[in-house]
């Protein structure tokens, strides 16, 4: 008798042998541009909390403040018991951010962008997603059944040529795209995307995760900084970057709104965001109102650290995440490992996450210039 589960074995020693095992490393503490890391306190460029709000004593009293008035579990699905008013205080907020008619909360952005894709497109429709577009998106595209197709990495003449060969054999059609690339730090070209969207009559999808509350004037997200602000657009993010809590959003028009509360299983079907997660992405999203400088200084921070490691194997990027391009994932993980040894938390990041291994540097507008000198003197 063979054991049915003896291939998860091997599958894990496959795993092993080409340097792309993970696991996970437990953080102590609050979350901040300090974090202990096995029993050491190490500069932290490894997370998403841009805006350094995460650890926010407004964010986690609101939080407080709402267990207490509503307890810690919203206890049902939305079109059941699990929407409060505080649900559709955080979703008028999030409209008013994003500066569209109306937003819906979903209880990730994962989830966001599978609900919304797979409501959005069926059998007989087509997606065209950008190569290095977020696994949410991907498993989303597989999940609507429709026929999804990839195009070369920002390459707006891909897209044109891929369009023209297939957009006329399918009913509907959806561009789907990351706005910030999640582990390249480079930006979607929106304008050029905006404007071929509409010449083959498609859809077109921005996912704002690593955008919203950094990028543009006010924090809306890159349709705010390329000015395609009122577009039609169908915009996903998540409440977990720079909103330093959990639950994910699709901002857009209040008719594609209503249709997804009516078809996005993956917002019908599961529980609705617990108040404290909901409560704290209100609060931050009111202080990235009223603070204008906490973007400012996660800029001043990127530009004094682009600046400085411009001599090293820098990817483009025009966002607060940088990458420094590795050879193989071996040399990745050493210098993932020199670097922890510095007192510096700088991921690798690898194969399959992405072609080519690099050490991922995240910053936050709480980063001080001795954090940022540190890695530079360490690199
Ligand atoms: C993080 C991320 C998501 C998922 O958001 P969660 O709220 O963490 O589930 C989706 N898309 C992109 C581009 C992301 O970076």
């Amino acid at each position: 008798m063979v054991n049915p589960y003896s291939w998860l074995d091997k599958s894990l020693e496959t795993i092993h042998r080409a340097n792309w095992y993970r696991s996970v490393k437990a953080i102590a503490g609050k979350p901040g541009a300090i974090v202990e890391l096995a029993g050491k306190p190490v500069v932290n460029f490894a997370s998403n909390d841009y805006l350094g709000l995460a650890g926010d004593e407004r964010l986690i009293q609101a939080a407080v403040d709402a267990t207490q008035a509503y307890g810690t579990g919203s206890t049902g699905s939305p079109l059941t018991s699990g929407h409060k008013d505080l649900h559709r205080d955080l979703e008028k907020a999030i409209a008013s951010l994003k500066q569209t008619e109306d937003a819906l909360v979903f209880s990730s952005g994962y989830l966001a962008n599978l609900g919304a894709v797979s409501a959005l497109v069926g059998q007989r429709d087509l997606i065209l997603g950008d190569l290095y577009n977020h696994s949410s998106l991907k498993k989303g595209a597989i999940l609507s059944g429709a026929t999804a197709i990839d195009y070369q990495h920002n390459d707006i003449a891909d897209l044109r040529y891929k369009l023209i060969e297939h957009r006329s054999l399918y009913r509907r059609c959806l561009i789907a795209t990351d706005s910030v690339f999640s582990m390249d730090g480079d930006l979607c070209p929106l304008p050029e995307l905006i404007a071929i969207a509409e010449d083959f009559q498609s859809m077109l999808l921005v996912d704002e995760a690593h955008a919203t509350g950094v990028m543009g004037k006010t924090g809306g997200g890159c349709v705010e900084h390329f000015n395609c602000t009122g577009t039609e657009l169908i915009q996903i993010g998540t409440l977990s970057k720079a909103l330093g809590s959990l639950g994910g959003y699709v901002a857009g028009s209040a008719v594609l709104i209503d249709f997804l509360r009516n078809r996005a299983a993956s917002w019908i079907y599961t529980t609705g965001l617990s108040p404290a997660d909901t409560a704290a992405a209100t609060k931050a999203i009111e202080i990235i109102k009223q603070e204008p400088q906490r973007r400012e200084q996660l800029w001043q921070n990127i530009n004094y650290l682009k600046q400085k490691l411009s001599s090293q194997d820098l990817l483009p990027s025009e966002s607060p995440i940088l990458c420094l391009n590795l050879n193989t994932p071996k040399a990745a993980l050493n210098k993932s490992q020199q670097l922890t040894q510095a007192g510096i938390f700088a991921p690798a990041i690898r194969p399959p996450t992405v072609p080519t291994s690099r050490i991922r540097l995240s910053l936050m507008a709480t980063h001080q210039r001795s954090h940022l000198d540190r890695l530079i003197s360490s690199y």
